[in-house]
């Protein structure tokens, strides 16, 4: 495999398609759902991310694409093609993030070799020293559906998780999609 088909740290594979519930470590006093770990294994699910590392991405701000370690002045995001706005419980909104950040070089070459991103012509955006708030899901999000169907009624499960960023990074994530939308409009309007 060369390595511009080298698939993200994050994304799961078919040799990994095993998964339990434990005692989460992360979020005390909750459960979690684990998934097997065998990178590498079988074929990349490229629409499908890995449980585990999800998590662990997203708690440890581990590289999305590489798996290591990212530091305040080397760590992005791709605005467009991944999180929302969440509304809080005073109606205001901020943007949330359920893809790990990414190195830039990681970014660069994801952009590079992924069809979904360079379709969508996007650039990744600085998180500055926003960090955001770790937080939990225990609801379904698309993909899990059938192994939530399997897990335990009584308590909930931790399956996934995001961060919540403040209003600075939340604004320069809103700049970035108006600007890329107004982009998009004019290339559709250079190739009607
Ligand atoms: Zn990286």
């Amino acid at each position: 495999m060369s390595e511009a088909e080298d698939p993200p740290w994050s994304v799961a594979w078919t040799g990994e398609q095993a998964f339990r519930v434990q005692p989460s470590a992360d979020f005390p006093g909750k459960l979690e759902l684990d998934q097997k770990q065998a990178r590498g294994v079988g074929q990349p699910i490229f629409a499908a991310v890995h449980v585990t590392r999800q998590r662990r991405g997203m708690v440890d701000l581990l590289c999305h694409v590489c798996g290591e370690p990212t530091a305040p002045g080397d760590r992005y995001i791709f605005p467009t093609a991944s999180g929302g706005l969440v509304t809080l419980h005073d109606g205001s909104q901020q943007y949330g993030c359920n893809v790990p950040p990414m190195h830039r070089a990681c970014a660069e070459r994801a952009r590079a070799a992924c069809p979904h991103l360079s379709r969508l012509a996007e650039k990744p955006l600085s998180c500055g020293d926003d960090e955001g708030r770790l937080i939990e899901r225990t609801d379904v999000t698309p993909g899990l559906e059938a192994i939530a169907a399997q897990l335990p009624k009584d308590a909930p499960v931790v399956l996934s998780c995001y961060r919540l960023y403040g209003d600075a990074l939340t604004r320069s994530v809103l700049e970035a999609r108006a600007e890329w939308e107004a982009a998009a409009r004019e290339r559709r309007g250079m190739r009607p």
